[in-house]
């Protein structure tokens, strides 16, 4: 079985429809959908309907948190905070409320876990090598997990962890075949805002049979997407924070 995994939609509409395309013509049984369908850009309802039209499972992210109230979000920077009142102004209330019943993890197989965050904590980044040795280890020992997809960095990338309890990390591009032995955390990148320095949404096919990921880059209409920021009188930064892919 195929299956695609979409994270940080973030209310970029011009972006997950590229994407939902191109997932058309990979013949997948699902779509998995890793969280922050909303924040940052101005089509949340649009995206919400289409993720829950396609996706089969979504856990929550920070910015759905934050917009459904769960929390006032005080910690986000001022563009972010701005988005998260303007959502929640604009949400129709069917959204709003699918929004706040969305699990913050999501067991798929006995060997795979969805998180938005990281596996011990909905709101931490995993960053770096270090912190992704402390969360594989969360994963398989407390969690008894193999495989943790997370999204919340906007940074495609793959940590792994050997047998021997060696810590590894790959770019998240092209074709990774995993190993059944390792424990893996892995990111498929950003659709509506990605943070890498490339602007092309990001998303990523799993192959269960074969055991591989393979990333998958996407040009879309950025200008599109920054007009209707604009439109929605959000900052201007999250209009021009698009075409830098930052
Ligand atoms: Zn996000």
């Amino acid at each position: 079985m195929k299956v695609a995994v979409i994270s940080d939609v973030h209310s970029n509409m011009d972006a997950l429809s590229v994407v939902l395309d191109d997932i058309e013509g990979e013949g997948v049984a699902q779509v998995w959908c890793l969280g922050d369908l909303v924040g940052y850009n101005a089509e949340p309802d649009a995206c919400i309907e289409e993720v829950r039209k396609r996706c089969t499972y979504v856990v929550l992210g920070n910015h759905d948190a934050a917009v459904a109230g769960h929390f006032e979000p005080l910690h986000f920077n001022l563009a972010a905070r701005a988005a998260v009142e303007w959502t929640r102004k604009v949400l129709k209330r069917d959204n709003l409320a699918y929004l706040d019943r969305l699990p913050s993890a999501r067991s798929v197989t006995e060997e795979i876990l969805l998180v938005h965050g990281s596996p011990s904590d909905p709101e931490a980044y995993i960053m770096g090598i270090s912190q992704a040795e402390s969360e594989l280890q969360y994963l398989f020992q407390r969690l008894r997990k193999r495989i943790c997809f997370f999204g919340h960095t906007h940074v495609p990338v793959l940590y792994g962890m050997t047998r021997s309890g060696e810590v590894f990390h790959e770019p998240g591009e092209g074709e990774v075949r995993l190993d059944q032995e390792n424990l893996y955390l892995i990111n498929p990148g950003s659709v509506g805002q990605p943070r890498d320095g490339d602007p092309r949404a990001s998303y990523l096919v799993l192959d269960l049979r074969e055991l591989t990921v393979k990333w998958v880059r996407l040009v879309y209409d950025v200008d599109s997407a920054q007009e209707k920021v604009l439109r929605a009188g959000l900052p201007e930064f999250l209009a021009s924070r698009l075409s830098r892919g930052m």
